[in-house]
């Protein structure tokens, strides 16, 4: 194939950015805005030796799965990717993803595998599923080419703004917030900024909804520490019904992320109320809060579940944002640990249990991969029952995985915005002792190629655990759980007794109380050969801390 040429081909795939994927002349072509199903006319725009990507010129046959989105920029903007699918093709596109990531990637058995089907979000008083969900927004600002100020959506991987108008993942009041920002600019020559020069002043504007109070929070992304007539803005603004909260973000960075550190607040509090459930909790403009409020209730509802607590276990929830896992866990939980490198949402974590009277749950600043492990040096005794981690695209880092394999938590809840680096810890916790007994995707993104994913792994038994490491000697891995435990063993002693046990003892007292896990490793191979034997004043350490580890 070449640039330019001209094929026909019917979409026989998806890639997991929503392009279609079609074959011609033995040639594979991604194509923008073409449809599993679609019998379609296209253009090479790109080539490349196995394959290429194409350009859609006309649909000859329509997928049965087309339908008309709801926004005339759905194409443009980058958005949205999946607006022209149904809306089931969309859930079952999402199940497939992960079940592909974790099969490829996580190596799991297809067969086996604990997934459940996306749970979806049911039709709205119009009878539409999947619009208007979104509690926050992100709106560039900028110029078109004929000098007016548009705000929009970035086209996809570009930062060209389409001119949305108003955007149907999000609320209606939204447009009049921009809009109101717009004429505001206008009125007073403020100028929006020009990434390619790094001039201008408003970069972006962030707007959030407190589904369940009402409540609006409006944050202007600034290039310079003040906005001219920033008070006339912001008495226009607090005029919105709703309006709580009006600010400034500074941000003088050439970059592409879009908040900086520093804020100025204009009109109202410096944070809105939301509710999940029962619970109240304050969000910052900096703070991350789930976008989705009607799904995040049956995200949560599942991590609960998953976590299957009875009101005395000690949790740990990493990644924990502004609290709201933690304590939604709290009052079912004896005592919960979160962690958050933000500092601003650390802070709203802190005043979200004290606005809900939650006393059991304690919350530290700093990154989980240092902060767990820095905490677990300190206490190597303490116990974990439940760890529920969430991170951020890139999943969680290995320092922290070896950290909770170390703490042996009974179940861990992994909930996940990427399956892909899902599936990739994943394999790395269940090469080490875990069990992955449920998958249950969530559409927490709908109109998007994004999926959530809630998992469940427990700590395998004493007996399912021989099975393992038996296996896992056949493959010649080298067991990280094992080692771990080992070391746990000796740390325990060592700090209990003040004596140092080889791992050989350790091995000893383990075969004596009859939950010996590597037969070949560690053990004599015959029943004569010299190998010292364990004094017995260290096989009561070792079986004290065997005991401590709930191995006997
Ligand atoms: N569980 C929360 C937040 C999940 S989003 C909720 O459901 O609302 C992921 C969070 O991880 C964000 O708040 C982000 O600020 C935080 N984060 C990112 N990297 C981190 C790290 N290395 N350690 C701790 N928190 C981190």
């Amino acid at each position: 194939m070449e640039k330019n040429q001209i094929f026909e081909t019917v979409i026989e795939d998806m890639s997991e950015q929503g392009e279609g994927i079609g074959r011609a002349g033995g040639y594979t072509l991604f194509i923008k805005d073409a449809l599993i199903g679609d019998r379609i006319e296209g253009k090479v725009i790109k080539a490349k030796k196995t394959y290429g990507y194409g350009k859609l010129l006309r649909i000859l046959e329509p997928s049965p799965f087309r339908v008309e989105p709801l926004c005339p920029a759905s194409s443009p903007c980058g958005g949205c990717q999946l607006q022209a699918m149904s809306y089931d093709r969309q859930l079952q596109f999402k199940e497939d993803k992960v079940r592909n990531h974790l099969v490829r990637i996580g190596g799991f058995e297809e067969k086996e595998l604990p997934l459940e089907p996306v749970i979806g979000m049911e039709p709205d008083e119009t009878g539409q599923r999947g619009f208007r969900y979104r509690n926050k927004g992100q709106f560039p600002f900028g110029r078109s080419k004929d000098g007016r100020i548009v705000y929009g959506f970035y086209a996809g991987r570009t930062h060209s703004i389409v001119e949305t108008g108003e955007c149907f993942l999000g609320a209606p009041v939204n447009r009049r917030i921009l809009e109101t920002v717009r004429s505001f600019m206008e009125e007073y020559g403020i100028s929006p900024y020009d990434e390619v020069r790094h001039e201008g002043l408003v970069r972006h504007v962030l707007i959030r909804t407190g589904r369940h109070t009402g409540e609006l929070l409006v944050c202007l992304v600034v290039n310079g520490g003040e906005l001219p007539h920033g008070r006339e803005l912001a008495k226009r603004l607090m005029e919105i019904e709703g309006m709580a909260s009006v600010s400034l973000n500074v941000n003088r960075q050439r970059t592409n992320v879009i908040l900086g550190e520093q804020m100025v607040y204009l009109a109202g509090k410096a944070y809105i109320t939301d509710r999940i459930g029962s619970l109240a909790y304050r969000i910052s403009p900096q703070s991350f809060y789930q976008v989705n409020p009607v799904q995040t209730e049956k995200l949560y509802g599942k991590v609960l579940e998953f976590a299957g607590l009875t009101g005395r276990e000690t949790v740990w929830d990493l990644y924990c944002g502004i609290g709201t896992i933690s304590l939604f866990l709290a009052g079912r939980a004896g005592q919960v640990y979160g962690v958050e490198a933000v500092p601003a949402a650390v802070r709203n974590a802190r005043e979200n249990a004290a606005l809900n009277r939650i006393s059991n749950a304690e919350f530290f600043e700093g990154r989980a991969e240092k902060v767990l492990p820095g905490w677990y040096e300190a206490h190597p005794q303490a116990a974990a029952d439940v760890i529920v981690v969430d991170p951020p695209r890139k999943g969680c880092a290995e320092e922290l995985l070896r950290t909770m394999l170390r703490m042996a938590p009974r179940r861990i809840v992994y909930v996940s915005c990427d399956s892909a680096t899902l599936a990739r810890d994943l394999k790395y916790l269940c090469a080490a002792g875990y069990s992955l007994e449920q998958v249950q995707p969530v559409d927490m993104f709908p109109m998007t190629v994004g999926v959530e994913t809630v998992c469940l792994l427990s700590k395998l038994h004493a007996d399912q655990h021989i099975e393992v490491e038996l296996q896992m000697d056949e493959l010649d891995l080298t067991a990280a759980e094992s080692k771990a435990t080992y070391e746990e063993i000796k740390n325990y002693v060592l700090e209990h007794s003040g004596l140092k046990v080889s791992s050989l003892y350790i091995a000893q007292v383990k075969e004596k109380c009859g939950i010996i896990e590597r037969v070949n490793y560690n053990l004599p191979k015959s029943e004569n050969s010299r190998q010292p034997k364990c004094p017995p004043e260290k096989e009561a350490a070792i079986r004290e801390a065997l005991g401590h580890f709930r191995m006997i």
